[in-house]
């Protein structure tokens, strides 16, 4: 330990930060023991069963708590309601979405029967990039601010050198795995926030709030969280996500992405008697390649709110050779002119070779969620309001990346991703802080109370 005026107090930012914690610990460390991990490229949906051990432990414990219509639906989703405490009748269901979101009513002037259901949504699958099964999570008591080494791989390191955030969490209670699987916090994390804030909020019924919906949902770390995500029954007017990572953040960007597939048709003939005949598309679509510009517009080579076009794959042969890209930015326009320069380079090789037949796809994938929270300004401030009541000063961040709340945005439910405290996401050396884990349930807390209140 360093100097005797460091306090090694764990540093709680609220009272209830501090009385929540215990609970939403022991949850966590329940929930990361059962192996959630998705499968790309499986034919089932939920991709993998063992998904739904989870789901259903938490509808169960949802019923439990009381909030009796909890339950895991054919596709895995579990939902639940939690009803208002205050003027909102619960056989009224959501407010229509929208409505009573962009109509600025003062609270004095909107009728109570009009509380925007509050939909809180995170989701139970784990990434495939690393081992998820056999989680042995551990709590550092009191971090000391050094290098944190882990007891299944002495290989894996930990340094605040490399890790800013580490810094930050000197006297923090911290959880990771041994070092050899995930720890899960992604999202079990914002699962057990979302359970934590549901235990406190039914044995409080003083504390007054609307309808408040919730959602588990599979199969968000391979992109395919809200494919069978029914907008109409889960009825939220508002939505936030509880998947994000640094404690006080509000992520309220995401990239606007396309995929752009470039197709080259040449000509093979037997390479013996080809001279004059042959057009090869291999070497074509490297063409086309080698006119990227070298610097910038790359993942490799760009940060913060650049976006790039990225090469993903190569499929083909002399006669027909598909290029895959995707397409990132933050900015719509800019979007566009990426796409655009695609559809340039490969004009620009179909003219060298006129026998040569290029085609160009272009499809979306999903747009930057700032261009539908714009719409829905409270969404956002009521966050900040939270946030700061849970001690933190609140912050907005754009994420390289989609969310499943990017594509609920899209669909008409405004939903930002909130801070779980975690940080290193898919990678062994994941590990959360119990300190943000209690904040980031008191921010729930809050939340659901400044949508009843403040208006
Ligand atoms: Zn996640």
């Amino acid at each position: 330990m360093g100097t005797v005026t460091e306090t090694s107090s764990a540093p709680f930012t609220s009272p209830l930060a501090a009385e929540v914690a215990p609970d939403v610990l022991e949850r966590f460390l329940r929930y990361v023991r059962i192996d959630t991990q998705s499968q790309e490229g499986s034919p089932a949906y939920p991709s993998t069963a063992k998904q739904l051990d989870l789901s259903r432990l938490l509808a169960e414990e949802l019923r439990g708590m009381g909030l009796a219509d909890a339950a895991v639906d054919e596709h895995g989703y579990v939902m639940a309601t939690l009803p208002a405490t205050l003027g909102h009748s619960a056989a009224a269901g959501g407010a229509q979405a929208g409505g009573a979101l962009s109509s600025g009513a003062s609270p004095e002037s909107r009728p109570v029967d009009t509380i925007p259901t509050v939909g809180l949504v995170a989701h139970v699958d784990t990434s495939p990039e690393a081992r998820g099964r056999d989680v042995k999570a551990r709590v550092i008591q009191e971090y000391d601010g050094g290098e944190i080494r882990f007891p299944g791989d002495p290989t894996q390191v930990l340094r605040p050198a490399d890790n800013p955030d580490l810094l930050r969490h000197r006297g923090h209670d911290l959880v990771t795995s041994d070092g050899t699987t995930l720890l899960g916090a992604d999202d079990k994390a914002g699962v057990a926030e979302i359970m934590g804030a549901m235990a406190y909020l039914v044995t409080h019924p003083e504390l007054p709030h609307g309808r408040i919906r919730i959602a588990f949902t599979p199969d968000e770390e391979i992109g395919l969280g809200t494919k069978h995500f029914d907008l109409r029954k889960f009825g939220a007017d508002v939505a936030y996500t509880v998947d994000g990572s640094t404690a006080g953040e509000i992520q309220d960007e995401t990239f606007s992405a396309s995929s752009v597939s470039v197709t080259i048709r040449g000509h093979n003939i037997h390479p013996g008697y080809a001279k004059g005949k042959m057009v090869n598309s291999i070497k074509l679509a490297a063409d086309l390649l080698g006119r990227l510009p070298r610097e910038g517009l790359s993942p490799e080579s760009t940060e913060g709110r650049a976006g790039y076009v990225h090469p993903m794959a190569v499929e083909g042969s002399v006669e027909e050779t598909t290029l895959r890209f995707i397409v990132r930015d933050f900015d719509a326009e800019r979007l566009a002119g990426h796409e655009a320069l695609l559809r340039r380079l490969a004009d620009e090789v179909a003219a060298g070779e006129p026998r040569a037949r290029v085609s160009v796809v272009v499809e979306r994938s999903y747009r930057n969620m700032k261009e539908y929270l714009a719409a829905h300004p409270r969404t956002l401030r009521a966050a900040e309001t939270a946030i700061r009541r849970a001690g933190l000063e609140p912050r907005r961040a754009a994420i390289r990346g989609g969310t499943d709340g990017a594509r609920l945005s899209e669909q008409g439910l405004p939903t930002p991703n909130l801070f779980t405290g975690a940080h290193d996401y898919h990678s062994v050396r994941e590990w959360i802080s119990v300190q943000d884990m209690g904040a980031a349930t008191a921010t729930l807390i809050h939340l659901v109370q400044v949508w009843a209140v403040d208006g």
